[in-house]
């Protein structure tokens, strides 16, 4: 039987922001789509697959089926299919400072001032707009599900919103409008740094908007979001909890962080050792590096993540593999604001799964993440074949959903949240592409740009390249330009 044209069955994406989410499918609709190529979790990248989906779940998949055994209305899809990818790590807002913050020199710490100046300028309003434009962009490059590791929680000076979760339910309600998941990764920051005598200092100028006073002053606030005992927010939003470092958050303060996580089963995530200055300072204040002050406070364990882990020793690579904590490499922010290239390697070896974020969206492109954690190894260690494009393709897939809190997405499987992402096998950087190397070709050389559609939850997201919710350009436009005018 023929097949129709991509999109041309099943229901359409574009209701908006309903309730329950746009990615919430109408349970009752069956969509079905023949794959020329996909990658399946046990069977590698297989020929004609032909994949069905009840509502937002995959309820089978059989490869090796001919076009011509293919029911009516299917959907096919040219070029190599994946599952949904997973951002692990996200800060919306810093999107902005893209190419802005190219010019001239600094460093981390200057970076940061200037971060700090985009945040300063933001409101709800403001930070929805962006926000949706942003994850708009991120479907686009294949992502169905993000992690924001959100801290911009009130006004200016700390004055809270009437609605004191006003900038977090902002963020929701943007990766409904985007048509993505979200891990809504609400996170404790209380400090501004370790001073020279090892005393937290207090927060100042932006970083007032970040605070919450203490960590229990935090805990109340988070559990007014309102999550279920599951820890879902609604359909497409899920909780987590961040310690946003051990620069932010005193390890006398951790424990009601800990305590949230445990209490909504939500993923707990920190960021950790991002630069050296930060491990100088832990061991002065405290006597531990930072993995060392997570482990004595009982932050580290497989609901846990660690963003960047970049400068680390030893007996942290032992105490993060052992403990299961996930690791979430961010290659290109780690490049872009020359951190440093981190012991990837040793922690998978060690026990550690591998996740992926985009962070401060220098780029937003999954795929280049994935193949800078190979590249940085091959750089560092002078060999090849460190990671495969398989296991890099995981991170982005299955490992960077479950550490977020979802272990029903980021597989082609029967059950699994039926996210679907299609590059495309005939633009200039992958035409000639053999079906035997189709994932190395599209993890080592493919682009954001080759994705061409995006399934999410059943629903259309991206089609011919084409987000059907939002104008991506016009939206980021839109958003960025005041944030930057003097
Ligand atoms: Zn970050």
């Amino acid at each position: 039987m023929p097949l129709t044209g991509d999109g041309a069955a099943g229901s359409a994406a574009g209701d908006g922001a309903a309730d329950g989410g746009p990615v919430a499918a109408d349970r009752a609709a069956v969509r079905r789509w023949h794959a020329d190529l996909a990658w399946l979790p046990a069977g590698g990248v297989r020929p004609g697959v032909l994949i069905e989906a009840a509502g937002e779940r995959f309820v089978s998949v059989r490869p090796d089926v001919p076009p011509g055994d293919v029911p009516a209305g299917t959907v096919r899809l040219p070029g190599l299919t994946l599952p949904g990818l997973a951002n692990a790590h996200s800060h919306a807002f810093h999107r902005a400072l893209r190419g802005a913050a190219q010019a001239g020199q600094g460093t981390f710490w200057t970076w940061r001032e200037r971060m700090y100046q985009v945040a300063a300028r933001l409101e709800p309003d403001s930070y929805l707009e962006l926000a949706r434009a942003v994850y708009a962009e991120m479907a686009m490059a294949g992502i169905a599900c993000v992690g924001e590791f959100h801290y911009l929680h009130h006004a200016t000076g700390g004055v809270p919103y009437a609605d004191q979760n006003e900038m977090g339910r902002a963020l929701i309600e943007a990766a409904a409008q985007a048509g993505v998941r979200i891990t809504l990764i609400d996170t404790c920051y209380l400090s501004g740094g370790l001073g020279n005598d090892g005393s937290p200092e207090p927060l100042a100028g932006p970083q007032l908007r970040f605070g919450d006073g203490d960590s229990e002053g935090w805990a109340q606030r988070v559990r007014a979001l309102g999550a279920d005992q599951h820890g879902m927010l609604t359909a497409h939003a899920r909780l987590g909890v961040a310690i946003h470092s051990v620069r932010a958050v005193p390890p006398g303060q951790m424990h009601p962080v800990i305590a949230c996580s445990h209490a909504y089963g939500a993923p707990l995530h920190a960021h950790l050792s991002e630069q050296i200055a930060e491990n100088q300072a832990c061991l002065a204040a405290h006597g531990v590096t930072p993995t060392g002050l997570l482990d004595r406070v009982g932050a580290l364990g497989p609901r846990t993540t660690v963003v960047h882990a970049t400068h680390l020793t030893g007996g942290d690579i032992e105490a993060l593999g052992g403990s299961r904590t996930v690791l979430c490499m961010c290659p290109t922010t780690e490049a872009d604001l020359a951190d440093g290239v981190g012991p990837a390697r040793a922690l998978v070896s060690a026990g550690s799964p591998l996740s992926l974020g985009s962070d401060s969206h220098a780029v937003i492109d999954l795929l280049e993440e994935a193949r800078r954690v190979e590249l940085g190894e091959r750089l560092i260690t002078g060999q090849r074949g460190n990671f495969s494009a398989a296991a890099l393709a995981r991170a982005a897939t299955v490992a960077g959903h479950a550490c977020l809190g979802w272990p029903e997405a980021g597989e082609i499987a029967p059950g699994a949240l039926a996210d679907l992402v299609t590059v495309a096998l005939d633009t200039p950087r992958l035409a000639g592409v053999s079906e035997a190397t189709a994932l190395e070709s599209v993890i080592f050389a493919g682009t954001a740009a080759d994705v061409r559609g995006v399934v999410v939850g059943g629903r259309d997201v991206v089609r011919d390249g084409q987000h059907l919710l939002v104008d991506v350009p016009a939206a980021l436009d839109d958003a960025i330009r005041p944030l930057l005018t003097p």
